[in-house]
């Protein structure tokens, strides 16, 4: 069989897989995985020809999950004993309260420790890349700054000191690209004139060798792109919009390649809504989307397909997206995906099952969800 597509970066010269190897599960976000389930499948990718592998210093949605998990059980237990005892008197009420925050409390610091404040996926993923023990230039990293456990800080202090920090958990000298991490959170004001110029200074210093930004609105992109000097920033990375129920990155392509900005597209299964395993608890999708994206899932293995290499090679397909970037746990997961994308480039996509599956999908087609805070 063919190797894996590589395909260029936009201006920065780079060559990327066409499949990306997303390490935000290496740190805990879909499910718990064990250090050696990171290391074979970070070694699995790169030995079937996959040479981008993308991080972040925050990854803490288990936490969160586990954090508004213990609210809500404490709180039922004794609203339910209240009840049943029919009395409700105010200071039990407020004793209930402060009992819920303790327990809640201690469940933050123990999972805080578990998960490293966040910062698994950098940590995982280094050791990974170490023990595979090949050349540097063999493989692209990309990691991010500005979004960390403790919430937004894109000060040019702040992603200064961040490379550092990233750097070091990566076990690493320089980072291949730096992006801004989901910039629709902060000022984007902030991002063109003091932030982007910090990463400048990082590229001089040569931490880093290219500058991205995040995001989930698109509109975040033209705004900054607009407004910095051309070349400055390399790299765009979208998430969730150029998969079969949401394509709406498409129309922005033009725009990019005119800037000669290189485009990275996250999420192709939609962050887990097209998978038959369904998302995470925390998935900000609607119910309606989460339904019709399950009924989707459902549809295919009737029919004997499988909606997440449906989805892989949807999002393949459009080859001015230079990589596109899957989170992966497992070997088998990054085997399917590779096989995926090596079955589109011989026998082309599967349009008859897309085209069911997009009428399946109609009515919530292209629905998204809020991200970010108002901009001034
Ligand atoms: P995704 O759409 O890639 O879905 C990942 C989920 O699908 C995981 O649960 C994974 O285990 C599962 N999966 C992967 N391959 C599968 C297969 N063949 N069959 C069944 N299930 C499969 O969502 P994602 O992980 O959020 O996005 C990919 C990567 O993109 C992230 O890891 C991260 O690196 C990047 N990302 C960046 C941003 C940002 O910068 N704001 C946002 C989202 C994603």
């Amino acid at each position: 069989m063919a190797n894996l597509e590589l395909r260029s970066l936009g201006n920065t010269g780079l060559k990327l897989s066409s499949v990306g190897f997303g390490a935000s599960p290496l740190g805990n976000v879909f499910g718990p995985v064990s250090e050696d389930d990171a290391f074979a499948s970070v070694r699995d990718a790169f030995r079937l020809g996959i040479n981008f592998f993308d991080t972040s210093p925050y990854a803490l949605s288990l936490c969160v999950f586990f954090d508004v998990l213990t609210i809500w059980v404490f709180y039922f237990v004794f609203w339910v004993d209240r009840i049943q005892s029919q009395e409700i008197v105010f200071l039990e009420y407020f004793f209930d309260l402060f009992t819920i925050w303790v327990f809640d409390f201690v469940f933050w610091v123990v999972a805080f420790s578990r998960y490293y404040g966040g910062t698994v996926s950098e940590k995982v993923l280094g050791k990974a890349l170490k023990a595979m023990g090949v050349p540097r230039n063999e493989y692209i990293v990309s990691t991010k700054c500005g979004r960390y456990v403790d919430g937004f800080d894109f000060s040019a202090e702040r992603v200064t000191r961040s490379i550092d920090e990233s750097l070091d958990r990566l076990q690493l000298d320089y980072v291949d690209i730096l992006q801004c991490h989901d910039i629709e959170f902060g000022s984007l004001d902030q991002i063109v004139n003091e932030t982007i110029p910090a990463l400048q200074k990082l590229k001089e210093a040569g931490k880093i060798r290219f500058i991205g930004i995040t995001g989930l609105p698109l509109g975040v992109f033209t705004y900054v792109l607009d407004r910095v000097p051309p070349g400055t920033v390399d790299v765009i990375l979208s998430y969730c919009h150029y998969s079969i129920n949401d394509s709406t990155l498409e129309d922005l392509l033009p725009y990019l390649k005119s800037k000669g900005v290189g485009v990275i597209s996250a999420s192709p299964l939609s962050m887990g809504l097209l998978t038959e395993r369904g998302p995470p608890e925390w998935h900000p999708a609607s119910p309606e989307l989460k339904a019709a994206c399950q009924a989707a899932a459902a549809y295919c293995k009737e029919n004997g397909k499988n909606i997440s290499k449906l989805a892989m090679q949807y999002s393949l397909s459009n080859k001015d997206i230079s990589s596109v970037l899957v989170g992966m746990n497992s070997v088998k997961q990054v085997e399917e995906n590779v096989a995926a994308a090596k079955e589109l480039a011989m026998f082309g996509k599967d349009e008859k099952a897309l085209s069911e599956i997009e009428e399946i999908l109609n009515p919530v087609m292209n629905q998204t969800w809020p991200s970010g805070i108002q901009q001034s």
